[in-house]
């Protein structure tokens, strides 16, 4: 039983760090690249690298809370954000693409 447990951790780790370098693989298409990002950062919280707070970042509500991506080139960069205030995260990044 632990030993089929540590395999599929293993096997999590072994697809985390293949979808991290789909995401950082600059000759892939984006939208390759952002899915990889998205998975990554959800094999990580499922591994424990990043641990999902009780509320919002920013605005501290308690409800169910999204990972934002500042830049999908850091896949494991995320902020956990509840839908309201994801969405304001969002208009902020594309200000900043287009500005
Ligand atoms: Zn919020």
């Amino acid at each position: 039983m632990k030993k089929a447990r540590r395999n599929r951790q293993h096997a999590k780790f072994a697809r985390l760090h293949r979808h991290i370098e789909i995401s950082t693989d600059f000759v892939k298409p984006r939208r390759i690249r952002t899915r990889s990002a998205r998975y990554a950062a959800a094999l990580a919280e499922q591994l424990g690298l990043i641990v999902r707070p009780k509320c919002c970042s920013w605005c501290r509500r308690r409800m169910r809370l999204e990972r934002h991506h500042w830049d999908y080139d850091e896949p494991l960069i995320v902020t956990f954000l509840c839908p309201a205030c994801h969405s304001l995260a969002d208009a902020m990044t594309w200000g900043a693409d287009t500005a």
